[in-house]
């Protein structure tokens, strides 16, 4: 199973930028983008040009793979997305982005987006006082995201805590790392999604 030890790392160099798939690995130089920047497979050095369609899905499977959703709940985001009055590529970034397990992420309570989604399904958080497990559960504004309080000594978190400490926190998240929480002060706009992704493509994609 070798092969498979770094999957995560194969898939952003597939996409030929950082995803940040694998926690605090990812912001140091042992990162496989930083050492190898080309696509794994024999063939991985020498880039093809996509066409159109292939342009359009890769940046639908980056994208993918960034908030790691399935396919179908990607699907299921583009339809809410597309039936809602604002532009439907960032009402898509903007749902995606308001998943707990990205604000979990966001916050510097996971490592990574995977951990984070573990420990949600762990219990180890709150939503307004209430215990939420669902890792795809869409914050709202004014939500308070907390750590619960017989997860307060989790190690884990204690150790995300301390390494994520200087982790830049979105504008529309106000984090209290003191009483291990979090507050949404407002829905995120275009500008506080950091991936690089062209979202007019995935649109393009999904309107054919
Ligand atoms: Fe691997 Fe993280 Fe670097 Fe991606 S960003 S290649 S997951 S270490």
């Amino acid at each position: 199973m070798a092969r498979y030890k770094d999957e995560q790392c194969r898939i952003c160099r597939r996409e030929g930028q950082k995803l940040f798939l694998k926690g605090s690995r990812c912001y140091t130089d042992k990162c496989s983008i930083s050492r190898r920047n080309y696509a794994p497979g024999q063939n991985g050095q020498k880039r093809k040009k996509l066409s159109e369609y292939g342009t359009q899905l890769r940046e639908k499977q980056k994208t993918k793979s960034f908030y790691g959703v399935s396919e179908k709940q990607f699907r299921k985001y583009f339809d809410m997305a597309s039936s809602s009055r604002g532009k439907t590529g960032e009402v898509l970034l903007q749902i995606l982005e308001t998943r707990l397990d990205n604000v979990v992420y966001r916050l510097g309570y996971g490592a990574s987006r995977a951990q984070a989604r573990m420990l949600i399904t762990h219990g180890a958080f709150e939503v307004n006082g209430q215990k939420v497990d669902i890792p795809s559960y869409l914050v709202k504004n004014g939500d308070v995201i907390s750590v619960r309080e017989i997860r307060k000594d989790n190690d884990v978190i204690k150790l995300n805590v301390e390494a994520n400490a200087a982790r830049p926190v979105p504008e529309w998240l106000k984090k209290d790392a003191q009483n291990l929480n979090g507050k949404v002060v407002r829905l995120p706009a275009r500008e506080d999604v950091d991936i690089p992704v062209e979202e007019h493509l995935i649109v393009e994609l999904y309107s054919k």
